[in-house]
């Protein structure tokens, strides 16, 4: 087995790497509701949580690796008190391996300029802050761009007194994918990049107690709080004792808003810019009846982001839908040890088919997107052990070519299986019985609602909306030696 080959951790879907939470509500328990904010978004991220309060004088952070219900119990939470508070989840992508020293929130403490971030995204040009921030005369602890970030705030505000300078003038240096969110003693502040790739929301909790942001409005929904509207790409948004001010920090680009999160990151009950996830999900189904219609005899979802758009694949079709696969929703990633005894496992710890349904059946399969390709093959393998006589795979999203260079962990492009084979390849390899992804023009109609109609595409179009450098394209753009049996 060559070191292409090493058995990996990382799932066969991208992979969302953070969720982020603030909160600023005195007279609240700012700590629990973040705690539950956290926990409805936990699937942006499973390998840390921690949150940070201001209480006033001082601002304390609490993290640890694991779930949000591992890190944090009942007297932990009580122990967090104050007005304001931000919360993080997260997930790694180095090699599936979680460090403590990259979860967050990161604190920053430059002389008297103390704060707490939380950061979902990538930035792009992180190594070329890191190197002016050293000319400065800044010492850095990790390679993280959080904290690169952080210390980019920290070095102008510790001068001007003033948190708003510091991060106007960050946001002037960062380039990629940002939504952040920072808990200093008394104030919430939210800012996100000009192309606004990173959802980030605003919602304000009833009697009018306080301020809410959250990755996505299922955060706000489980505090009470009521959408009031998004984080604007560029924009600066302090909350605090004198209420909710926005300013245009920096000015907004070609809007770029990751068109992925309606196919798979996103809860189906989160609404972004305007658009239900849910109804999106059904309507790629709906539209990919119409792209790619099969004879079959039940259309089944693969669990859970399938299922919506299977419900809408059966009524354009007329397919019945069925529940064919089961999830077990309690296998933590932390057990799926990357081994190749747990990789021969495989799909079968997180799902299972029902035999009694399918056999004797010709099936139309929903996924969402095949991004190596192993799972989609195990599944059609599993399927027609348990008695399926066709299995044809749908996917609601188009051929994932390229990697994500703004928060999600999509492997390099030598192991991307569309970036390597043609689609017949694809479903030989597979092993369905036909195989077809949604159009591009197909996924643009099914999220017709967004109020913004401007898309990062970039994992299947390659037209990325911020430059990479050389250096990290480099990484990851040389289509390498492809060998399936490594898949
Ligand atoms: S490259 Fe793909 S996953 Fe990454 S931000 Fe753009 S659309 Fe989203």
């Amino acid at each position: 087995m060559s070191d292409r080959c090493a058995p990996r951790a990382i799932p066969d879907h991208p992979e969302e790497e953070c969720g982020v939470f603030g909160i600023y509500a005195p007279g609240s328990d700012v700590a629990r509701m973040t705690g539950f904010g956290l926990q409805a978004l936990q699937h942006r991220g499973q390998e840390s949580a921690g949150i940070a309060v201001g209480d006033g004088s001082t601002v304390t952070v609490a993290k640890d690796l694991g779930l949000v219900t591992q890190v944090f119990d009942d007297a932990s939470l009580a122990s967090l008190t104050g007005n304001v508070a931000i919360g993080h989840v997260r997930y790694s992508t180095s090699g599936g391996k979680a460090v403590w020293e990259a979860a967050q929130p990161h604190m920053s403490a430059i002389d008297d300029v103390l704060f707490a971030l939380a950061h979902n995204g990538t930035l792009t040009n992180t190594n070329q802050m890191r190197a002016r921030l050293i000319d400065e005369g800044v010492q850095l602890r990790s390679s993280t761009d959080s904290e690169v970030a952080a210390k980019a705030i920290g070095v102008v505000t510790r001068e001007t007194h003033h948190l708003r300078d510091g991060i106007a003038h960050a946001m002037e240096l960062m380039r990629g994918a940002y939504a952040m969110v920072i808990a200093t003693a008394d104030a919430l502040y939210a800012f996100r990049d000009p192309h606004g790739i990173r959802p980030l929301c605003i919602g304000q909790l009833p009697d009018r107690r306080g301020w809410v942001v959250s990755s996505e409005t299922c955060g706000l929904d489980i505090v009470g709080a009521e959408y009031v509207r998004d984080v604007n790409p560029g924009e600066i948004v302090r909350f605090a004792e004198d209420g909710l001010s926005g300013e245009q920090a920096v000015r907004a680009a070609t809007p770029a808003a990751c068109i992925f999160e309606y196919v798979y990151f996103a809860r189906p009950d989160s609404v972004i810019d305007g658009q239900s996830v849910y109804q999106a999900r059904r309507d790629t189904g709906r539209i990919l009846a119409r792209e790619a219609p099969v004879e079959a005899d039940l259309v089944l979802g693969v669990p859970d982001s399938g299922v919506p758009a299977a419900l809408g694949f059966s009524a354009e079709s007329g397919i019945e839908y069925t529940d064919g696969i089961v999830k077990n929703r309690y296998v933590g990633r932390t057990f799926i040890q990357p081994t190749q005894e747990m990789r021969q496992l495989g799909i079968r710890l997180k799902l299972n088919p029902l035999p009694d349904v399918i056999a004797g059946k010709r099936l139309v399969v929903i996924d969402d997107s095949i991004v190596r390709g192993n799972t989609s093959k195990k599944l059609v393998q599993m399927l027609r052990d348990a008695g399926a006589t066709e299995v044809h795979l749908r996917i609601t999203s188009p051929e994932v070519m390229w990697p994500c260079f703004y928060g999600i962990d999509t492997d390099t492009r030598d192991q991307l299986i569309a970036a390597n084979m043609t689609l017949d390849e694809m479903n030989e390899w597979i092993g369905s019985d036909s195989l077809a992804f949604l159009s591009l023009d197909g996924l643009r109609e099914a999220v017709r609602h967004a109020r913004t109609q401007g898309f990062c595409e970039a994992c299947f179009t390659g037209e990325y909306p911020v430059p990479i450098s050389e250096e990290v394209a480099q990484m990851s753009f040389r289509v390498a030696w492809y060998d399936p049996f490594c898949w």
